[in-house]
Parts: structure tokens; C-alpha cells; sequence
């Protein structure tokens, strides 16, 4: 007989929602406190199965045990952000973006209604650390940030979010409110076979140092933000 094999190895359950299945691998308490006095705590969850082999995280908010029943039941649907990681925005407080405040306006709203925050390890719209930072030298040079990565020979948006629709899957989340302005993002997840109840729109966080880039947003991917008019 062989030897029971290393968890990581065991082979998945078939796929529900068209893509592998996982499973929760482990839940803590974080206490949270966000630099601006706000303060929360959530339920930080890890995963067994992700496709890319990445650890992802996800942060349960709020009443959310009570909100996967209400939702089950045909009520609202948990509201859930998959937030890619930024670390200078999320960490640095870097004004280059608008990740930093949209991480701390998640958090709250989530912890209001109840839900979850996908913590997604896909550093500068999946380029990842060094060659965002790259592409950043690239706009102190005058392209903004699609065409930079264009530049660098990478995508305009490399994120995926195969891993993110087997964390909801894993979390029992079939249905929810999405908390994002990018139209992408919807329609890979609803491409898994997850409902999308309602899109919410996350608030403007614009500073004259990411304004720019904003801009650069709502044109090359279609995100719903209502940016002041551009000067003639
Ligand atoms: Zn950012």
C-alpha cells in the first residue's frame, strides 16, 4: 500500500463551477486596526487546491456566517471584493493608485453587511513587484500604466481570477454583491458559474498624484468612475 500522500497532494473533488476544486485549509482571528483608527476583526482563511499555487488570502467580515445563510435562503448576498495586492499602495500608502484607501473602504463596508475581502496575490495587475515598478519608471516618462506594461512586453491586465472563484466556491459563496468598478472581474466570475446579485461601485479616491492614472483606468478597461472633467 502506498503511503497517504502530503495534503497539498491529494488530488481535488471535481469541479463544480467549471473550475478545480478547494477547500478551506485553516481559519484565524486577525484583529484589524486600520492606520485611521478603524477598527475590525476578521476571520483570515487559507486554501488547499488553489490553481496557481499561490497563497491568496481571505478576510471574512462581519456577520458573514449569517449572511451565507440569509443568502442561501434567497436573500441579500454577501457583499465580496477580490482585491489584488498592491504592496505600495496597500502597505507604502503610495498615491500612484487608488489601492491603498479602496483596501481600508472595503474592509468597512464588508464589516457592515457582512461578506468577504479576497486578499489576491497578483502584484501590478499580475506583473507582479519588480516589473511594476519598472513600468512606473517607464510613466515618470510619460505613458501611462496599460501602455507601460505593453511596453515591458506584458498585458495590459494579466489578473486572473480562477483562484479567486474557488475561494468563494471553497467558502460556500454561490451568490454575491461584487465591490469593484471593473467589468472584468464580473465577467470572469460569472464565466465560473457564480451569480453576481449586484454590482456596488467602490467610492472615488482620487489625489493629484493618482489622478492620472485613474484616468488611464476608466479609459483602457472600462471602469465605471466618475473622474473631474480633463481640462481642454
Ligand atoms: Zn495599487
Amino acid at each position: 500500500m502506498s503511503e497517504a500522500l502530503p495534503r497539498r497532494f491529494v488530488r481535488p473533488t471535481p469541479p463544480v463551477l467549471g473550475i478545480p476544486r478547494a477547500t478551506v485549509r485553516r481559519e484565524v482571528t486577525l484583529p484589524l486596526r486600520t492606520p485611521d483608527g478603524f477598527s475590525t476583526t476578521a476571520r483570515a482563511i487559507t486554501f488547499d487546491g488553489l490553481v496557481d499555487g499561490k497563497e491568496h488570502v481571505a478576510l471574512a467580515l462581519g456577520d458573514w456566517r449569517r449572511a451565507l445563510r440569509r443568502s442561501a435562503a434567497g436573500g441579500q448576498a454577501p457583499l465580496v471584493r477580490p482585491h489584488s495586492e498592491c504592496l505600495t499602495g496597500d502597505v507604502f500608502g503610495s498615491e500612484r493608485c487608488d489601492c491603498g484607501p479602496q483596501f481600508r473602504e472595503a474592509l468597512e463596508r464588508i464589516a457592515v453587511t457582512g461578506g468577504f475581502l479576497l486578499y489576491l496575490r497578483q502584484e501590478g495587475r499580475g506583473i507582479g513587484l519588480y516589473t511594476k515598478l519598472d513600468a512606473y519608471a517607464l510613466q515618470e516618462r510619460g505613458l501611462d500604466t496599460f501602455e507601460a506594461n505593453l511596453t515591458l512586453g506584458r498585458g495590459e491586465d494579466e489578473r486572473d481570477y480562477t483562484a479567486a472563484g474557488q475561494m468563494l466556491d471553497a467558502l460556500g459563496v454561490r451568490r454575491l454583491a461584487l465591490l469593484s468598478n471593473n467589468p472584468d472581474k464580473a465577467q470572469q466570475l460569472e464565466g465560473f458559474g457564480i451569480e453576481i446579485t449586484e454590482r456596488v461601485p467602490t467610492r472615488l479616491h482620487v489625489s493629484p498624484s493618482n489622478l492620472r492614472y485613474l484616468r488611464a483606468k476608466a479609459r483602457h478597461s472600462a471602469h465605471t468612475l466618475q473622474l473631474p472633467p480633463e481640462r481642454a
